[in-house]
């Protein structure tokens, strides 16, 4: 800890943008590991996560917002209500588009919601790999800068640089001087619990792709260390319909054995520790729309 040091900066920096634009890709790459979930498919990231960015000089509690579009039923609203509170509380917030698509009426309505807030908003244009002719970049970032004022444009990719030194020195602008919240080690604040029913529900939307919508929540039962410190976990995966649960089985229980697998090896990275994963599957009826599911299922 450093409270004493007059000069160290820190604050929080939320990341908005539509869903699949590369937020959680880009906390992940900021702060060097693997906890917000990143998958190819919209909305996967429901809870909000916290990472912690630490420095010499500076601290950034990093807030991957579980991306802010219309809610259309009870699991939307909560997600949006996350995004929004998250604005209001930050120090900065980085709004993220994706440079190889046309701005969309997502990014409008989240545009709306960052001029209705104080605070300053950075311009990432993430994904430029995918865009050959730099040249070509420029309409794509004066279709936002035409809108809104920016504190900064940064453009990125995520998934290529090397560095984010630039987007990095731009946040920092906008730290307040402040004590390092949160010890070095720290690289995020969700229960242990949460980030392995997180994992597991990640490899469930990789591997099923488009055959199982998002109607998948993934439960951790249980969660214990054995004497000889094996951890082991129960969990559960909700799905809607018996159809979905016969995909996620799979053939002679094929499929489960497979998320399974990779979901144990990221658990055993990320704890450092020998994992047994107990993996079931059960049918909950429209379970995104009944508020007491909700709860129970940590999305309170
Ligand atoms: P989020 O929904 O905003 O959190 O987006 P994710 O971080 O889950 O990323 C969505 C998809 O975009 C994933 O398949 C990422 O690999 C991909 N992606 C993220 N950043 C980049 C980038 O800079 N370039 C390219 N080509 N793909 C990216
Ligand atoms: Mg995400």
């Amino acid at each position: 800890m450093q409270e004493n040091n007059a000069q160290y900066k820190s604050g929080f920096a939320a990341f908005i943008g539509r869903p699949n634009v590369g937020k959680s890709t880009l906390i992940n790459r900021l702060v060097g590991e693997k906890i917000s979930i990143i998958s190819d498919k919209p909305q996967t990231t429901r809870n909000r996560i916290m990472c912690v960015l630490t420095r010499p000089d500076l601290q950034i509690v990093c807030l991957d917002t579980p991306g802010i579009h219309k809610p259309q039923h009870k699991l939307g609203e909560y997600m949006v209500k996350a995004a929004d509170s998250a604005l209001q509380e930050v120090d900065v917030a980085v709004f993220l588009v994706d440079a190889s698509e046309k701005k969309g009426g997502g990014d409008e309505y989240i545009m709306k919601k960052l001029a209705a807030v104080k605070t300053p908003v950075i311009l990432a244009i993430n994904k430029v790999d995918k865009i050959p002719d730099k040249k070509a970049l420029l309409p794509v970032i004066k279709s936002y800068t035409d809108e809104m004022d920016f504190a900064a444009v940064v453009p990125l990719s995520a998934l290529n640089d090397d560095d984010f030194e630039g987007l990095i020195g731009e946040i920092a602008k906008h730290l307040p001087p402040g004590p390092q919240y949160f010890p070095p080690d720290m690289v995020t604040d969700q229960p242990e619990r949460l980030v392995a029913a997180e994992m597991v529900r990640e490899k469930v939307l990789l591997l099923t792709r488009d055959e199982v919508p998002h109607s998948v929540a993934v439960e951790v039962e249980e969660m214990k260390t054995r004497s000889n410190q094996d951890i082991y976990i129960r969990a559960v995966i909700y799905v809607e319909r018996e159809s979905q649960k016969g995909i996620i089985i799979g053939a002679k229980g094929a499929m489960l054995k497979e998320v399974g697998r990779l979901a144990r090896a990221d658990i055993e990275a990320l704890l450092g520790n020998k994992t047994y994963l107990d993996l079931w599957v059960k049918v909950k009826e429209g379970w995104r729309d009944k508020a007491s599911s909700l709860r129970q299922l940590g999305y309170d």
